[in-house]
This record gives C-alpha cells, sequence and structure tokens, in this order.
C-alpha cells in the first residue's frame, strides 16, 4: 500500500464522497485545537495530485502528504487523532524519508535537458567573418587578428567551430560553443590576452563539452577538463574540476573505458579522488620539459604521440593511481 492508501485506510468508517472527490466526515482535530467536537461532517479528504490533503471546515486544521515530501508533524497528528497505531505512523514517516532520498538521489543522477542557449549577439563563426573583414574599423580587425593567432597557437584550426563577436567585452575572446547532437546548448568565451575574468560561460551544469566529437572507433574516451585541451585530442572535457554526477552519466552512457587527465593543479587532485570514486581510469602522464597541459603536449610532440603517452601511461585501480598522484603532483 502506499502511504495514501494507508491514510485513507484511517479515515472514520462514517464518511460520505462528494462528487467534487472530497471525502467528508466528522473532524477528528477540533478538540484537540480548543474548538467543540464537529458533529456535521465538516472534515474532508482530497486527493491532490500524488498527495492528499486534510481540511477541516470546523476549526481550520490542515494536514497534505506528497510524495518526495517528509511526513509532517501535522499529517502525524492527524493520523493519531484518526487512530492509527503509533508503530504505523513511524514506519510510513519513515517510508517518506526514503522515497525522498529516493527521489533527490533520482534528480542528481538524472540526465538535464539541454536547452538551446544563443550564443552573445554579433556572434559568427570566424570562417564567416573572412567574408566580412574588410568592412570592420581598424582596432575591431586587430582583435579579431588576435583571436586567430590564438586557436593557431593552440595548434587548432580557426575555419573549425569556433565563433567570434565584435561586441564590447567579447572581442578580445574565442568563443567555444557547447553542443549536443548539433545544437547549441552554451558556451564559453575565452580570454585571448591576459585579464580576467579568463572565461565567460554560458551553461546548463551536467553538459559534457564535445560529446559529439566522440565518433572515432576508439575503445576509450578521455576526459579533461578544458575545452580546448579536448579539442586537441578529441577528448571531452567537464569544464572545471568536478566531475558531476550528471555528467559521470553521460560519460558512461558512451560504453567506453573512461581514461581521466587531471590538471596538474591542486583542482586536479579533486579530479582524480572523483574519478576513482567513479571507477575510471587516471593517466597522468611524464609530459617533456615545459609540457604543463594537454594543450602543450600536442604542440611538442603531435596528436598521436600524446594519444599514446596518455592511453599507455594510465592507472587502472586506486592504489596505483594514488601512489602515481603522489610524485606527479609534487612534481
Ligand atoms: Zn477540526
Amino acid at each position: 500500500m502506499s502511504i495514501g492508501e494507508i491514510i485513507y485506510s484511517y479515515l472514520p468508517a462514517k464518511r460520505k464522497q462528494t462528487p467534487s472527490g472530497w471525502v467528508k466526515f466528522n473532524a477528528v482535530c477540533c478538540h484537540h485545537n480548543g474548538t467543540t467536537a464537529d458533529t456535521r461532517q465538516r472534515g474532508g479528504m482530497i486527493q491532490n495530485g500524488d498527495g492528499i490533503s486534510y481540511h477541516c471546515f470546523n476549526c481550520g486544521y490542515k494536514a497534505s502528504y506528497q510524495p518526495g515530501r517528509h511526513l509532517t508533524r501535522k499529517m502525524r497528528n492527524l493520523l493519531s487523532w484518526m487512530g492509527a497505531p503509533d508503530d504505523v505512523i513511524n514506519k510510513i514517516t519513515l517510508e517518506a524519508l526514503k522515497i525522498q532520498s529516493d527521489e533527490q538521489a533520482l534528480e542528481a543522477v538524472t540526465i538535464p535537458k539541454f536547452e538551446d542557449k544563443p550564443l552573445p549577439e554579433g556572434s559568427l563563426q570566424i570562417k564567416e567573418w573572412l567574408e566580412h573583414l574588410t568592412k570592420l574599423p581598424v582596432d575591431l580587425r586587430a582583435q579579431f587578428d588576435t583571436v586567430v593567432e590564438y586557436v593557431w597557437s593552440r595548434n587548432l584550426d580557426p575555419l573549425d567551430d569556433f565563433y567570434w563577436c565584435p561586441v564590447a567585452g567579447f572581442a578580445d575572446r574565442l568563443i567555444i560553443p557547447f553542443r549536443l547532437d548539433g545544437r547549441i546548448v552554451g558556451h564559453t568565451a575565452r580570454k585571448v590576452i591576459e585579464g580576467k575574468p579568463k572565461y565567460i560561460s554560458d551553461q546548463t551544469p551536467g553538459y559534457v563539452f564535445n560529446l559529439d566529437g566522440q565518433t572515432q572507433d576508439r575503445e576509450f574516451v578521455i576526459v579533461v577538463e578544458g575545452p580546448v585541451d579536448a579539442l586537441s585530442i578529441d577528448a571531452v572535457a567537464i569544464l572545471g574540476a568536478e566531475i558531476m554526477d550528471k555528467q559521470a552519466l553521460l560519460i558512461n552512457r558512451l560504453g567506453r573505458r573512461v581514461i581521466v587527465v587531471p590538471d596538474r593543479d591542486a583542482d586536479g587532485k579533486r579530479t582524480v579522488e572523483q574519478a576513482i570514486a567513479n571507477r575510471y581510469s587516471v593517466s597522468m602522464p611524464s609530459w617533456p620539459e615545459g609540457v604543463k597541459d594537454v594543450n602543450d603536449a600536442v604542440k611538442k610532440l603531435g596528436r598521436l604521440q600524446t594519444l599514446y603517452k596518455i592511453v599507455s601511461e594510465t592507472e587502472d585501480t586506486e592504489l596505483k593511481i594514488k601512489l602515481k598522484a603522489k610524485q606527479w603532483f609534487l612534481n
């Protein structure tokens, strides 16, 4: 029996059903609230979505229950006044808590709906800008050049899916769209010169960058923090140090072995812990001198060699990951 059915089962035997859905009976609350007992069936119980609620039209007492919420003190009082034994009340109080935590747990591991989100107004793909360059004022033209130069410098292709927006606050930023099934569901605008904030982003929590790019015939998926690192080796990015439960769900759905490559900083240690918790493998490659991230490695070693190092220096067990992390984060 559901909690609602159990509550209904304690309604007084003498009751009547109204066409509007109320079950009416002599209210059980009034004399507990300093009012004369009801004799005119002014207590009413009604279905309320998935839940139920009680209203007394004599003393004004109200109580309700919704699945996913706890059983309120008022509902427990009501049950007791209707004659439900304490052990039954305790049992359904616990049951309500369990349903509540199940629903919260489910919420945490439900893949969110990713709605379309527009890019900053005036954004065009860099390759589209090529046709409009002659019309740009000199100062904006210089900023466009800086952005394109940044893309080159990261060993990426300016003709790929990168945007630029000449509006104040964005002109010195590279706009990377967050796509899912081809749709744009967010973006980040990365400053290409010194200055803060480094990223201006718009995204739905739980998004994983570059899932659309996981079309290769690989048996594994590589997980990194940032979008530029991700693009340089066709990895996915968690866009921060934290692997959220919702993100893990999307990554796991790929059905491949997961290899996490953390950033080599304090936040990266947290990423490693979360990788272990998710039973992912972790790669902490011995990069050559001067290489601090995946993108650097690609510039120095090339894409294939970088991938080879990542895959061949992967640890799978918690113990080995922890041992390796101890050294790796020291250096
Ligand atoms: Zn009452």
